[in-house]
C-alpha cells in the first residue's frame, strides 16, 4: 500500500531551537517510516516579512546552518525529502490560483499574521503577508500531503489549507486530500524570559547547536517566580519556565518531583534547580550536536541533500500541477488554441509545399 504523505518545514531565519524541536521535528523524525515526508525550507516565505536585497543574501547560509540542524536531530535524506521552496516554481502558480477562493476577511481572521506584522515592525499589511497562510496552502497541497506536523501557531494555518482542499476539490473534482494537522507534545515552548513563545527574532531561545556553555548560561539568566526573592522562599512551580523545560527535558522524573517539592517548601536554591536543568539540556543535546559536527565535516553534503530532494519535490510538483490544470480545465484552453493553430499552419504549410 502506498503510504500517506507529510508536509512540514521552517523557514530559513536562522539556527532551529527548541521549541522548533518539541513543536514539530519530533513528530517529524518519529514518522519519517510510516509516512512519506517532504520538508520545505520555506525561503519564499521569509520575503513576506524581510524582502530586502541584504536579507536575501544571508538566506543561503540559513539554509546550509537549518539543513545541519534536521540532520543532526535525524531527520534522514535517505528516506525523506528535504527541499528548497524558491527553486519549485510551481508553488507561484498553485498560490495563484488557490487565491482565487480565499477571501480577505478570511485571512484577516488569522491572529498570527498580526503578531508577524507587529513584531517586523510594519504599520501596514503587505499583501504578500496577508497571503502567506495562502502560500503555506499550496506547499502543503503540492505534494498532495496527509498530515502537517507543527507548533500550535501554525494550527489556524493548516485550518485554512483544508478550507481551500474542500473548495478547489468541489468546484473541480478530487484532486487534493483535507490534510490533519498533529501539533507537537508540547504545542508552545515557552521562552528562557517566560514570554509565551520560545523565538529566534524574541532573542529568548536556546538553540538546537548552542555549546554546552552557552546552554548553561541561558539556563542561569532564565525567568523563575519573581516572588522568590531568596532560597527559604516558597516557590511556584507551575508556568515556571525552568520547571516547563525539566518536564520536558529531564528524563528523571524523580529528581524532577523531589526538586519541585523542594521549591515550593522553599527548601532549594534556584542555583541547584538551574545547575541540573543545565545538566538535563546539555544530555539531551550532547548527541545532536555531536551529529551536527559530523555532518559540517563532509564538505558539500548539505548541498547535495538539498539539491536531491528539490529535484524529487520538482518531480512531484509537476505531477500536482498536471493533475491541478487539467481538474480546472486552464490547460484545455491553450491545448485547444495551439492543436487548432497547429492543424492551420500545417495546411497552409501543405499548400505551399504543392503550389
Ligand atoms: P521563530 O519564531 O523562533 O523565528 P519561527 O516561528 O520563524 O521561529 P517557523 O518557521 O515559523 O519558525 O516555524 C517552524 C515550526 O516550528 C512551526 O511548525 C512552528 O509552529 C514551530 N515552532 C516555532 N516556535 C515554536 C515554539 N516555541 N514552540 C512550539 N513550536 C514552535
Ligand atoms: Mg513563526
Amino acid at each position: 500500500m502506498e503510504r500517506k504523505r507529510i508536509l512540514t518545514g521552517d523557514r530559513p531565519t536562522g539556527r532551529l531551537h527548541l521549541g522548533h524541536y518539541v513543536g514539530s521535528i519530533a513528530n517529524r523524525v518519529k514518522l519519517q517510516d510510516s509516512y512519506e515526508c517532504f520538508f520545505i525550507i520555506a525561503d519564499v516565505h521569509t520575503l513576506t516579512t524581510r524582502p530586502e536585497k541584504q536579507d536575501i543574501e544571508q538566506i543561503p547560509e540559513h539554509v546550509r546552518e537549518m539543513t545541519l540542524d534536521y540532520l543532526a536531530c535525524g531527520i534522514d535524506p535517505e528516506r525523506s525529502v528535504i527541499y528548497l521552496q524558491s527553486a519549485v516554481a510551481e508553488v507561484y502558480e498553485l498560490t495563484l490560483y488557490f487565491e482565487m477562493l480565499t477571501t480577505v476577511p478570511r485571512l484577516q481572521r488569522i491572529p498570527s499574521l498580526k503578531d508577524m506584522l507587529q513584531s517586523a515592525h510594519l504599520s501596514e499589511m503587505p499583501l504578500g503577508l496577508l497571503g502567506y497562510p495562502v502560500l503555506q496552502a499550496a506547499d502543503i497541497l503540492m505534494p498532495r500531503a496527509h498530515l502537517v506536523p507543527v507548533g500550535k501557531d501554525n494550527e489556524a494555518h493548516v485550518e485554512l489549507t483544508r478550507e481551500i482542499a474542500r473548495r478547489f476539490n468541489y468546484l473541480y473534482g478530487e484532486v487534493f486530500p483535507v490534510p490533519d494537522v498533529m501539533v507537537g507534545d508540547v504545542p508552545t515552548l515557552v521562552g528562557t524570559d517566560g514570554e509565551a513563545k520560545m523565538s529566534k527574532s524574541l532573542g529568548n531561545a536556546i538553540l538546537l547547536s548552542d555549546d554546552a556553555a552557552t546552554v548553561r548560561k541561558k539556563v542561569f539568566g532564565m525567568y523563575t517566580d519573581p516572588k522568590r526573592i531568596s532560597a527559604d522562599v516558597p516557590g511556584t512551580v507551575e508556568g515556571n519556565p525552568v520547571f516547563v523545560y525539566h518536564e520536558i527535558f529531564n528524563p528523571n522524573k524523580s529528581e524532577v518531583e523531589e526538586l519541585a517539592s523542594r521549591y515550593r517548601a522553599g527548601k532549594v536554591g534556584d542555583v541547584e534547580v538551574k545547575e541540573r536543568l543545565a545538566a538535563a539540556l546539555n544530555a539531551f543535546l550532547d548527541p545532536i550536536r555531536e551529529r551536527r559536527h559530523a555532518f559540517e565535516e563532509r564538505s558539500g553534503y548539505v548541498d547535495e541533500v538539498v539539491y536531491e530532494g528539490t529535484l524529487a519535490m520538482r518531480e512531484e510538483a509537476r505531477k500536482t500541477m498536471a493533475m491541478v490544470r487539467s481538474a480546472m480545465g486552464v490547460a484545455a484552453i491553450w491545448n485547444r488554441i495551439s492543436r487548432k493553430a497547429e492543424q492551420v499552419r500545417k495546411k497552409r504549410e501543405k499548400a505551399a509545399s504543392e503550389s
